[in-house]
């Protein structure tokens, strides 16, 4: 079949078209250095000005632009490429903030196969093995957003090409189980899957160090400063911190640094710490990691690690109510990796015991295995809590009165002490007007089997757990 010059133009037109509105903004810094040639017989002829562009555009562009062409036209699609100094630079590749570098890479058109689909297939010839060490569940997908966590995200999102403005370096800092692992994975497996070819090193400071002592020891620093200068267009360091104190490594990391910054090479940074709190830091080493973006990760709220806890619970298939998913929410604070512990640990002892995962098993396991927490919440503060809570003066808790109402809030009081404080016995003996040890043992004794066999107990001991969880 062929078809009139004027309508090849138009055909091409309308691919072009369609293809533009996958990312205008990109399209245009991009394809504003392409040239249509000619497009007969299933040829599409092409010019670039150089083989980066050629590159670009066929790895992000190609695919759409030429299946869109096989649909109007029914051919299945080759591409020529003509390489034309004379023409213009197109607008990416003269902005300083260009998406990441693809290496040259050899592809090829393939045609379908006779019996096979009708659309050209590209075949990567050298895919690059995923990075190592990583962790296939920490994706973007499985991450989930809040306001503590949400710059961190955008910005590890933009870092891997993913539109947004990029900063270079990203250097992501928090304390630890709050996420910066998860992030830095998923910038990879994103890159990973959009730019098979792209070459990302995944590395802790730890192992950096360890690859740059074993070059010293063999003689292979020149190996070792190729893979890190100039074989890598995205470089993902975790744990800085770790370089703290290592003269040499830091020296070597900062030509590394240098050497990928000017390159424009992504590098992505994760600490403990802000850069300026880094100790045992080179201070030009703690200035560069500010020349980007500096995003902070904070400890979730209460909703974002109920929410955390139920992707968890639905990507590890494990069922869970929303009770329990609030109850953990609230009694694990300050880490995500504890959270998520938690819960696989429960799920764990469910399966075993055939116990389903209900609010009383997470509470006993929770009781049963915490280790003591920082005492933000006091005894006082519980018994006046238990006090407000059953209409109490806030001398009944230590008095002598013994009727019913006052010694069920007392025993109550005392089970929350023992519970959430990790007092002695004795200890809250004492501060419950003087009583015997054994008094309070059984007192909480007491509670424990009401809590568990009486509902109406429960919903006393839940309310009082969420006020003084809203307390600390
Ligand atoms: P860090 O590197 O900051 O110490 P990690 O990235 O190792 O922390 O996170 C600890 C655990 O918590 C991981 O299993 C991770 O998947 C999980 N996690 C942390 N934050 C989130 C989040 N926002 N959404 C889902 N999972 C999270
Ligand atoms: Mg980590």
């Amino acid at each position: 079949m062929t078809i009139p010059k004027h309508d090849v133009r138009e055909i091409f037109d309308r691919a072009i078209e369609h293809t533009r509105r996958l990312s205008p903004a990109t399209f245009d810094q991009w394809f504003g250095g392409v040239q249509f040639d000619d497009l007969t017989d299933g040829v599409l002829s092409l010019r670039v000005q150089n083989e980066f562009v050629l590159e670009w555009v066929r790895d992000n562009f190609l695919p759409t632009l030429t299946e869109k062409i096989r649909e109007l036209t029914g051919w299945s699609i080759q591409v020529a490429w003509t390489l034309d100094s004379g023409l213009a630079t197109p607008i990416a590749q003269r902005t300083e903030v260009a998406p990441v570098r693809p290496r040259p890479i050899a592809v090829r058109l393939v045609s379908p196969p006779i019996s096979g689909p009708p659309s050209p297939r590209l075949e990567i010839v050298r895919r690059m093995p995923p990075p190592d060490e990583m962790n296939p569940k920490h994706t973007f997908a499985n991450f989930v957003v809040g306001p503590s966590n949400q710059l961190a995200h955008a910005a590890a999102v933009a870092a891997a090409g993913g539109g947004g403005r990029r900063y270079n370096p990203l250097f992501i800092c928090g304390g630890t189980g709050l996420g910066k692992t998860h992030l830095v994975h998923a910038i990879a497996h994103r890159v990973y899957e959009e730019r098979p070819e792209a070459r990302i090193i995944y590395v802790s400071a730890e192992r950096f160090t360890n690859d740059f002592i074993t070059a010293i020891q063999h003689h292979r620093m020149d190996e070792f400063r190729t893979k890190y200068r100039q074989s890598c267009d995205l470089l993902l360091v975790d744990d800085i911190q770790f370089l703290a104190g290592r003269e040499q490594t830091q020296e070597e990391f900062f030509h590394t640094f240098n050497a990928l910054h000017a390159l424009d090479r992504q590098i992505v940074v994760t600490s403990d710490k802000y850069p300026q709190n880094l100790e045992r830091m080179e201070e030009r080493l703690v200035s560069r990691f500010s020349w980007g973006l500096v995003a902070d990760i904070q400890v979730p709220e209460l909703e974002t690690r109920v929410a955390i806890v139920r992707n968890k619970a639905a990507q590890e298939g494990i069922a869970l109510t929303d009770d329990v998913a609030l109850y953990l929410g609230q009694m694990i604070r300050s880490n995500v990796r504890e959270l998520e512990g938690t819960l696989i640990r429960l799920a764990a002892k469910s399966s075993l015991t055939g116990r389903p995962v209900d609010l009383a098993f997470a509470r006993a396991e929770i009781t049963a295995t915490s280790p003591p927490r920082a005492q933000t919440v006091s005894v006082e503060d519980i018994q006046r809590a238990v006090c407000h809570h059953f209409h109490l003066r806030s001398t009944d808790l230590t008095s002598k009165d013994r009727h019913k109402s006052v010694a069920f809030a007392r025993h109550v009081a005392m089970y929350l002490c023992k519970q959430r404080l990790k007092c002695s016995f004795p200890e809250i003996g004492r501060a419950f007007g003087n009583r015997d040890h054994t008094t309070v043992m059984s007192a909480v004794r007491k509670i424990e089997a009401q809590r568990d066999s009486d509902p109406q107990v429960r919903a006393h001991l839940e309310a009082l757990e969420k006020k003084l969880a809203a307390e600390e």
